[in-house]
């Protein structure tokens, strides 16, 4: 077991770091992040920032030498300077999970060889046949690239010849997957965390509304059948002992209009769609996290009460052309309301300022209340 008043690293310092540090340094534990920007949200709340590149072994590895333990919160951090550094300090969950999980095409094969329910699709090698594999997919579908695509970035729908053409010529040269596009009742995902112990525990599924493929609202509880969350638990559980994560590990699945669950990607690291849990639950998923990575017993992921989340995006600070301060009294005067910024200092279109819950005696009303505050910002 990895006590508090032990030194625990966190690779990336974006919220999800910040938020990490913070449940952390809540239950004693020293936490150091490993970041090449400066000035990072995870900085701002953590004993010691280093702004290096992570491919920098020198200094990755006098970072993993001071820490007891390392863990990372953020996908696309390259595996093989990751691989170098495991030797001394441990490192959770292992870096060939993230190796699995950062590159879709990867994730799909393993998903496939495990036989989890998931997406069709087929592979296009970086001088492979596009029109082929969309020929033998259909219309319509989604061409997605094979690294470093999240919220929807490196994704183009495929419904007609026009967007085909469109694709065969976006997509010349990389390593790509066609997928079959899934007409789905909603989208759901379950966080689920493992210990190194092997204990394991799932948080309640979430429901999530995305707008323009970026997360918007996750309700929980998630408004389906009891039978059909039990199942995208019992999968969540099944994945993260098959795949021997130590940490969390966030499933995001479709249900189908005909009431199947398809699994569409996974993240071994704290969720956007997790973040309920903060406000909600007896143990946030990033303490959770830093439970499981340091070998203590799981907390309780029950929920205390039906919650929305709702992400706050930079567009908020903007009113047509003119920048405006969001009216933040609207969430803080609501006595659910809890208002949670990560400290970044630019506003960007796109860009995840900070996010909001509500609490409420349904989901139905928690949604209402929830889209009713965010209109107000
Ligand atoms: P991703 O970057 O794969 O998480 O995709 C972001 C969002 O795009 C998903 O949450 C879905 O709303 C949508 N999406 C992605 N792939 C598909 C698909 N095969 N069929 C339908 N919608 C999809």
């Amino acid at each position: 077991m990895i006590l508090p008043g032990s030194t625990i690293g966190i690779l990336g310092g974006g919220q999800l770091g910040r938020m990490l540090a913070q449940a952390a340094q809540t239950m004693g534990y020293r936490v150091h992040v490993y970041e090449p920007q400066k000035d990072c949200p995870a900085g701002a709340v953590s004993n010691r920032e280093i702004n290096a590149a992570y491919t920098d072994i020198e200094s990755l590895s006098a970072f993993a030498r001071d820490c007891d333990v390392v863990t990372y919160e953020f996908e696309n951090i390259p595996v093989e300077p990751l691989a170098q550094i495991a030797g001394l300090t441990q490192l959770h969950p292992r870096s060939e999970v993230l190796k699995i999980c950062q590159n879709r095409l990867r994730e799909k094969t393993w998903l496939r060889k495990n036989e989890f329910p998931h997406v069709p699709f087929v592979d296009v090698d970086t001088n492979g046949d596009l029109s082929a594999a969309i020929d033998s997919i259909g219309f319509p579908c989604v061409v997605k690239t094979a690294d470093f695509g999240y919220d929807g970035k490196g994704q183009l729908k495929v419904t007609d010849e026009e967007s085909n053409a469109l694709a065969v010529k976006q997509y010349v040269g990389q390593r790509s997957v066609v997928e079959r596009f899934i007409s789905f009742q909603c989208e759901l995902s379950v966080v689920v965390s493992r210990s190194s112990n092997g204990e394991v525990k799932a948080f309640p599924v979430s429901e999530n509304i995305h707008t323009n493929h970026i997360l918007d609202f996750s309700i929980v509880p998630a408004r389906i059948s009891e039978e059909i969350k039990v199942k995208a638990e019992q999968l969540g559980l099944a994945m993260a002992e098959r795949m021997d994560v130590v940490g969390l590990i966030a499933v995001e699945l479709f249900v189908t209009t005909g009431g199947e669950l398809l699994v569409n990607e996974m993240a071994p690291r704290p969720h956007n769609s997790g973040h309920y849990t903060l406000d909600a639950c007896r143990v946030s998923q990033f303490e959770q996290h830093i439970r499981a990575i340091c070998g203590l017993p799981l907390g309780d992921p029950a929920v205390n009460s039906p919650v929305v989340m709702v992400n706050i995006l930079g567009d908020t600070w903007f009113n047509e052309d003119e920048s405006k301060t969001p009216a933040w009294h609207t969430i803080l005067e609501n006595p659910t309301g809890k208002l949670h910024l990560y400290g970044k200092a630019e506003a960007r279109i796109g860009r995840k300022m900070g996010h909001f819950t509500v609490c409420a005696s349904s989901a139905d009303q928690a949604l209402t209340a929830a889209r009713e505050l965010k209109s107000k910002l």
